[in-house]
């Protein structure tokens, strides 16, 4: 096989600088070859023939990790044959999970949707219309242009799953003026990112698993979907290289069978054992003492709780000794299940790593429990003691390692503060209070004249689903609403219209993740649009190469937002006008090219250099690394400032901080002007005055919350279980998979996982139906006994179990149940299976040979919220009780009571501490990040 170097401009791999080639890989079309690329066809075997392809890189849309995929067209068809990993992709470097190649499934699919539908009933009754993309257009256009006009701009809202770009919908709703962003995150990741953000003003890590010496993963979550390929395959790196892995996780994950330590802890009591392992590393003077002194805000944590203390770092370091003194190994222990040896063994192995210790955690254990931010709070600790931020081998904010480059021109901040998304009960939410929305419109907080719902399913994906139901098919609530969705869904089901979008490889997206120690853009591209252009035939729209009447998104939002504001006189326009012809409107080439020409370091002069324009060789490979010599990547708070950036700035003799204008730009250290972190000191906050400002004085620093299902709440006598219902499979997405029939014959049923003890003590065997109560209802599933999962816990993936309610319609019958739902009149709804999975007839032969019959059990609907109060994270994680099935029990069973559902919410919004009477009239603190964020002003009441 020949060995390949890669093009210049993938960039070193970590500090060793050493090239990645791809002689692993067992086949790489060198791209001097992509326009005509030869291979013999297999179903001709044994004669050879040949088969000639172009093919055309693209970004895989199947996860956030955004990896590299090659779109192989037939030259003969026209048509996408398959696609595989780009090896010139920075991120994924030509590996894929399942998904990637699966994406021939999405764009394939007998059962996607080609043509905008309107409803032609009730909402939720069924009957769909086929409708023109002008009339979209213009209903959508007059009922915003009203809002616009007539001052109601908090009743147009965009609620976003899967976002898929960097920042693109944040222009298009400043252009509006509206603050409507709705997200997702806060049943995904507030907590974890809460955590983060409280210590160094980014809410995200980013390991350098490659260079690490000990890796240490909090949760399965790594393998199975957050940057699932990219950081799974530099944690094999990293191994090959000699690092140690510990993975702490309840379930054996597949992370975790790969780890040489599986710490199976009790969920909840991670911060508990995270914080045990940093007072050892403190106690055996382990921990990185100079960096410590440096980069902690130790003067400012002296001063406020220990003001009549000698305030010098040794105090400090005693201080905190002593303030963690419950947190012996045998604290931790006991409220963890772990060996005291294995806590004790770990804390050691992460001090002896120094600055090449990687961490991360993201969902799982942060999103589970009652205050799970300490759970990332904590792990950022042990990071912060070894001094591995932002070295190699060693965990850096996210910021550093993305690159999100700026467009042509930017809206100004919204000046309004929308109270749906942001309610004055979470000052500190991370970031909409987006699965609380039904309760919101309920309680009359507000209503909704246009609502956007953008691959995100809450009916089926958000805890307590019959809530979704009721406010969507209110229409008082919610006036008209767009399902825009490349898959049909069970919320758009209950849509006024379902708007069909490109899958991965039928849309233009711009894509940055911290997926290792460097930063890089990825360009999705239509591949069908840019194989027409390669053989000289212009396109104006994405739609007319796409099947059917299927759109992008991006040309949408131009289009729209030009029929709300058609003469400019919004002042909207503007921002949709050709920045290379003035006052016409944007293509979607322009926008990109510019962008490619102006604000990504390094491209233009990698793309003179093979006699390209910048968008012609984005549109050539897919994706660029930015030269760490143009944007560096590690330690970056060291940045010293320069004399300029100093003009008028005072430093604070005490703490070092550097303001300009009352605004911190940097700190001083030993004498020195450094840039800092973007935090109020401009230090590693160990010590938060946030949360002492804000009204939760007793976790100022690092520490452990019991959370809602501690173990003490856990009583098996009475047959109570702890259900873990927040772990992925590495084959499917969350609700966008359905289409994908490779990864549903791969993985089609959800059981819950059991250990055998508990099997016992239950009387249940693998296969037998059993009941789970949760707060507000049951659901019936089947058992599936091992020892894979920690006693005591049950666990349920998160993916299967999605249902239609027409037999050939509503969602995808790869991968869902036909089902009865109804709602009787005192507030319960009840769900029976009809029909589990079946072959059906298509243009797919493959559809008549479905053999899986239970496409899973949907568990979702009988949670109730459970809304942290300082995160917002809905805490997934469920006391429930465990039996064997009811005689009238049947798979797929569920039961649900929305009066308990109602109360349990009310029960949660009462743990907040709203910050109503704030002297400073602040509904949230200024330097918090939060998604497209309004002026300052907007932040006061
Ligand atoms: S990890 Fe898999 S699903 Fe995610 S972007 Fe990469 S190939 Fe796609």
């Amino acid at each position: 096989m020949t060995e390949i170097p890669l093009q210049q401009h993938i960039a070193p791999s970590g500090e060793s600088g050493e090239q990645m080639t791809v002689r692993d890989l067992a086949s790489c079309p060198p791209p001097d070859r992509w326009n005509d690329w030869v291979e013999y066809d297999a179903k001709a075997w044994p004669r050879k023939v040949e088969k000639h392809y172009t093919i055309i890189p693209t970004i895989c849309f199947n996860c956030e990790a955004a990896c590299g995929l090659m779109a192989y067209v037939d030259k003969e068809t026209g048509r996408v044959k398959k696609f595989e990993g780009n090896p010139y992709h920075p991120g994924s470097r030509g590996r894929n999970c399942a998904k990637g190649p699966a994406t021939i499934n999405q764009v394939d699919d007998p059962e996607r949707i080609l043509y905008p539908l309107k409803r032609a009933g009730k909402r939720g009754e069924g009957k769909w219309e086929r409708t023109t993309w002008d009339e979209v257009l213009e209903t959508f256009a007059s009922k915003i242009r009203a809002a616009i006009v007539e001052g109601r701009r908090d009743q147009v809202m965009y609620h976003v799953g899967r976002p898929g770009h960097d920042g693109y919908m944040e222009r298009v709703l400043g252009a509006w003026g509206v603050d409507g962003h709705n997200s997702h995150t806060n049943v995904c990741s507030s907590s974890a990112r809460f955590g983060y953000q409280i210590w160094c003003g980014a809410d995200r890590p980013s390991p350098d698993h490659a260079n690490a010496r000990f890796i240490l993963l909090i949760s399965s979550h790594l393998e199975t979907g957050h940057y699932f390929n990219p950081q799974a395959q530099r944690i094999i790196e990293g191994k090959m290289k000699g690092a140690k892995l510990a993975v702490m996780d309840p379930r054996l994950s597949n992370t975790a069978s790969m780890a040489d330590y599986w710490l199976p802890t009790w969920p909840g009591s991670e911060a508990a054992v995270l914080l045990a392992m940093a007072r050892l590393i403190l106690v055996e003077k382990l921990h990185n003492r100079e960096y410590m002194r440096r980069w902690i805000n130790w003067q400012e944590y002296l001063a406020a709780e220990y003001p009549n203390e000698p305030q010098t770092f040794d105090r400090f370091i005693e201080l905190l000794i002593e303030q963690y003194a419950e947190y012996t190994p045998a604290f931790a222990a006991k409220e963890s299940g772990l060996t005291e040896e294995s806590i004790i063994d770990i804390a050691r192995q992460v001090g002896h790593a120094g600055t090449a210790f990687a961490a991360h955690t993201w969902r799982a254990a942060a999103a589970g429990n009652l205050g799970g931010w300490q759970v990332s709070r904590a792990l950022w600790f042990l990071s912060v003691l070894t001094g591995s931020i932002g070295t190699p081998g060693g965990t850096a904010p996210n910021t550093w390692n993305k690159f999100v480059p700026a467009p042509f021109i930017k809206p100004s901040p919204s000046e309004m503060w929308n109270e749906l998304l942001f309610p004055l009960e979470y000052p500190l939410s991370n970031y909409e209070m987006s699965f609380l929305l039904p309760y919101f419109l309920r309680e009359g907080r507000g209503k909704l004249a246009a609502y956007f719902t953008r691959v995100y399913n809450p009916v089926w994906t958000n805890p307590d689903g019959t809530a979704w139901i009721e406010m969507l098919t209110n229409e008082q609530q919610v006036e008209l609403h767009a399902a825009l969705t490349p898959v049909w869904s069970e919320t758009a089901w209950y849509a006024d219209y379902v708007l069909p979008m490109g899958v991965g490889s039928e849309r233009h997206d711009l894509m940055s993740q911290e997926t290792h120690a460097g930063r890089w853009i990825g360009f999705r591209q239509p591949v069908l649009r840019v194989y027409k252009e390669r053989n000289g035939e212009p396109v104006e729209y994405t739609y007319q190469t796409n099947p059917g009447e299927v759109w992008e998104e991006d040309e949408f939002w131009i289009e729209l937002s030009w029929r709300i504001d058609p003469d400019g006189s919004l002042g909207i326009r503007k921002y949709f006008e050709s920045p290379y012809r003035p006052c016409q409107k944007l293509t979607i080439e322009e926008y990109y090219r510019w962008i490619f020409e102006n604000s990504v370091p390094g491209l233009p002069e990698a793309a003179a250099k093979e006699k390209l324009s910048p968008l012609e060789y984005m549109r050539k490979y897919g994706s660029f690394e930015i030269p760490q010599d143009k944007v560096p990547v590690f330690t970056l708070n060291e940045r010293e400032l320069k004399p300029a950036e100093l003009e008028g700035a005072q430093a604070d003799e005490q703490t070092g901080k550097i303001t300009r204008n009352g605004t911190p730009i940097g700190v001083m250290i030993d004498g020195k002007a450094y840039e800092g972190f973007p935090t109020l000191s401009r230090k590693l906050e160990f010590y938060s005055a946030t949360m002492k400002e804000w009204g939760w004085p007793e976790y100022t620093i690092p520490s452990y919350i019991r959370s809602h299902v501690h173990r003490a709440n856990i009583d098996h006598a009475r047959s109570e279980y702890l259900l873990l219902p927040t772990f992925r499979l590495p084959t499917l997405v969350h609700t966008r998979s359905g289409n994908a029939k490779w990864l549903y014959e791969i993985s089609n049923a959800n059981p819950v996982w059991m250990h055998p003890t508990d099997a016992e003590r239950i009387g249940v065997r693998t296969g037998d139906l059993v009941r789970i109560t949760t707060e507000i209802g049951y659901f019936v599933n089947r058992a599936w006994i091992t020892d894979g999962i920690r006693p005591g816990i049950v666990g349920c993936s998160h993916h299967l179990g999605r249902w239609r309610l027409s037999t050939s319609q509503g969602t995808d019958r790869w991968a869902s149940a036909l089902v009865e739902l109804s709602k009787a009149n005192e507030g319960t709804w009840r769900m029976r299976q009809l029909e589990g999975t079946r072959p059906f007839e298509s243009d797919d032969p493959d559809s008549a040979r479905i053999f899986w019959r239970e496409g899973g059990v949907h568990q979702n609907l009988t949670f109730p919220v459970h809304p942290d109060p300082v995160s917002g994270m809905h805490c997934w994680h469920q006391k429930v009780t465990v039996e064997a099935a009811h005689p009238e029990d049947a798979y797929g069973d569920v039961y649900v009571d929305t009066r308990k559902a109602y109360k349990v919410y009310k029960e949660w919004l009462a743990m907040t501490r709203p910050q109503m009477h704030r002297p400073d009239g602040l509904r949230r603190p200024l330097w918090m990040l939060r998604p497209h964020r309004p002026v300052a002003s907007a932040f006061k009441r």
